[in-house]
């Protein structure tokens, strides 16, 4: 049997391809030129997406499952709001900490919150403020592309591709969480994509501690279930569910943003890349699910352009601008939507 190779990286322009230590710029909007070379979508095979679709839906399904069966006994109203307040501020702390203020510079705010939010993404534990964001500038500047850190697309093994069975689960996997696992042993290149950050010396010392305030996430829904329960089942109730179920939750939604979002969902925006927007992730991950919006307007605070795109991390970031704590929110203008929107009047 033949074996067509579906994405072969030569025929994936690297978007916005940089010479090889030119610095990143958070600030700048990626521009397609008009004379670009042409971009030749990958065709994303059947068999990547029912796997994807299965490895994604399983551990929730899991998770929803874990709790309805333990209600009444391990679960009840008290671990089913600690779940979701730590899931709102570690989540929110990736969303809008690492991801839109820190990685892509989206609005101003005020040193306080600046820590706030450095210390609420590190208690999801997905890692030092530092490193995510040079490995999720890395992804932006070759999405989907053969540097791309984390594309289901492609993967570092051994260059198999998804035209295989083995070639797309180890697509999958490594977008999902490989690429998480493998890189805890490697460092990204932080001269080139984050020397803005590693100037700012309270983001310095937050990632230097970032271990501590894991353990502040996982720690402080034990103490208050115990405190209110008085009893050291409610400690150790209010740490898995508030703790450890909520991290591993937080960590599967994330990088499902991931993989799901460059395999599954409409591609509203030209972006040269296999980024897609997904209403169930836009929901799920707090607005980030519209992730081809995001590819194609990176610096945007808001993800979720269309009125009906649910963006929970946009409307925060809009009602702190109300009493002052945040401002010169980026959002692009209807002119740049329409020169990028894939529905233009040919
Ligand atoms: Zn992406
Ligand atoms: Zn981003």
């Amino acid at each position: 049997m033949t074996q067509i190779p579906l994405n072969t990286p030569s025929v994936i322009p690297t978007f916005n391809p940089k010479a090889p230590n030119e610095v990143f710029d958070p600030t700048a909007d990626p521009v397609i030129p008009e004379n670009s070379p042409s971009y030749v979508p990958i065709k994303i095979p059947r068999k990547l997406q029912v796997w994807n679709l299965v490895g994604v839906v399983a551990p929730a399904v899991a998770v929803v499952g874990a709790m309805v069966a333990t209600w009444g006994f391990g679960f009840g109203w008290l671990y089913l709001t600690l779940f979701f307040v730590m899931y709102a501020i570690t989540g929110l702390g990736i969303t809008i900490g690492y991801h839109r203020l820190f990685t892509h510079k989206s609005f101003g705010t005020s040193r306080v919150m600046t820590w706030f939010w450095a210390v609420a993404g590190s208690m999801a534990g997905e890692g030092q403020l530092l490193e995510w964001c040079a490995w999720h500038r890395k992804h932006h500047s070759h999405s989907d592309a053969e540097d791309d850190p984390h594309s289901p697309h492609h993967h570092p093994d051994d260059g198999e591709l998804p035209s295989t069975f083995g070639g797309f689960l180890k697509g999958f996997y490594h977008a999902h969480m490989g690429w998480f696992i493998r890189n805890a042993e490697e460092e990204p290149d932080y001269k080139r994509y984050v020397p803005d950050l590693m100037k700012d010396q309270l983001l310095v010392a937050v990632a230097n501690q970032w271990r501590f305030w894991v353990w502040v996430g996982l720690l402080a829904p034990g103490i208050i279930a115990g405190v209110i329960t008085q009893s050291w089942a409610g400690v150790l109730l209010g740490f898995l569910w508030g703790g450890a179920v909520r991290m591993f939750w937080v960590h599967h939604v994330t990088w499902s943003v991931n993989s799901v979002c460059h395999i599954w969902g409409a591609k509203e925006f030209v972006s040269h890349d296999e980024s897609r927007n997904n209403p169930v992730m836009g929901i799920l991950a707090l607005g980030e699910g519209w992730h081809n919006t995001h590819h194609a307007f990176p610096t945007s605070a808001r993800h979720g352009l269309r009125w009906w795109q649910f963006d929970l991390s946009y409307v925060v970031i809009k009602t702190m601008s109300l009493v002052g704590l945040t401002w010169d929110i980026k959002v692009p203008s209807k002119e740049r939507q329409a020169a990028k929107s894939t529905k233009k009047a040919a």
